[in-house]
């Protein structure tokens, strides 16, 4: 059997120019910037002295953010609303640079990059662009997380199960076409939990600026929720984020419960070494035969 995948966009794309965003840490409270350049040579990371490519950088696996580990032992933590952007957007090429430790959280979802991005809008870059297929069907449990990708055209169907009214059973299902929608799904946390978080030194950043809070009676934040299963949505985000760390957009039909950022890196890091990826380099959008 074969199936017929296309790519997400026309094509590679880059920032039309330059775009700096500033903001505080969600995790560290701190002020950083993040620099995005033009670039010809896939997604690339600053590191010390010289760019490097997004795919030769490792991922630690920690509970609340995805963290970059780069070469010189620096470390970037939250890069998923970020990179979640990127693969929105359909920017296939960009040099990168981050001041401070951590990506500002911003709004806690992907719109300011999204928003930055439709401002300084996108050019075309000359060449192939790259994709990783999914080739042969993988799946991975990790605790309560379960992930499961097939061959076939992008889809991300995302269910999650939280113990409280105001979440519950959420489940959210999008393409390529509604990709998009996820974008502004804002990250959330349990009013009981900010005191532990606090205590072990994270969410030192959070407020109803960057993040749901959701207490006894629903959201804090004034409007409550942004969209319907907003939840749902943003761990949907997130997985989309998480999946851009192999540097190029992977194109596969995923089916995840229970996700979180660590379960998420151990299932593309599944991924990347079982053998089911497979990447293709194609001139123009034109479709790609699959041996599924
Ligand atoms: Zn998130």
């Amino acid at each position: 059997m074969s199936s017929i995948i296309s790519i997400p966009s026309g094509g590679r794309c880059t920032t039309a120019s330059p775009v700096v965003i500033e903001g505080v840490g969600l995790h560290s409270g701190a002020q950083s910037t993040v620099r995005l350049e033009p670039g010809s040579d896939g997604l690339r990371v600053f590191d010390g002295n010289a760019f490097i490519p997004l795919r030769d950088v490792s991922v630690a696996r920690t509970p609340r953010c995805t963290r970059l580990e780069l070469p010189s032992g620096r470390r970037v933590d939250m890069v998923e609303h970020l990179f979640a952007a990127l693969r929105i957007a359909g920017v296939t090429d960009a040099d990168m640079s981050f001041i401070g430790d951590e990506v500002p959280v911003l709004d806690g979802s992907s719109s300011v990059w999204l928003d930055a991005f439709a401002r300084t809008g996108l050019t075309r870059v000359g060449g192939a662009i790259e994709c990783l297929l999914v080739a042969k069907p993988v799946s991975l449990t990790v605790g309560s997380s379960r992930f499961c990708a097939l061959p076939g055209q992008f889809s991300l169907d995302c269910t999650i199960d939280f113990p409280n009214a105001h979440i519950g059973r959420q489940r959210i299902s999008v393409d390529e076409q509604t990709l998009g929608s996820l974008a502004v799904a804002r990250t959330f946390v349990l009013e009981h939990e900010i005191a532990m978080l606090k205590a072990n030194n994270l969410a030192l950043g959070g407020s109803l600026e960057n993040a749901v809070v959701i207490g006894e009676a629903g959201p804090l934040n004034p409007g409550g929720f942004r969209v319907d299963l907003e939840c749902a949505r943003h761990k949907a985000l997130d997985f989309i984020g998480d999946l851009m760390v192999l540097g190029v957009p992977v194109i596969g039909r995923f089916e995840i419960f229970a996700p979180g950022h660590s379960a998420n890196n151990a299932f593309v890091e599944e991924m990347a070494t079982s053998g089911a990826l497979r990447r293709v380099s194609i001139l123009e959008a034109s479709p790609v035969s699959l041996a599924a």
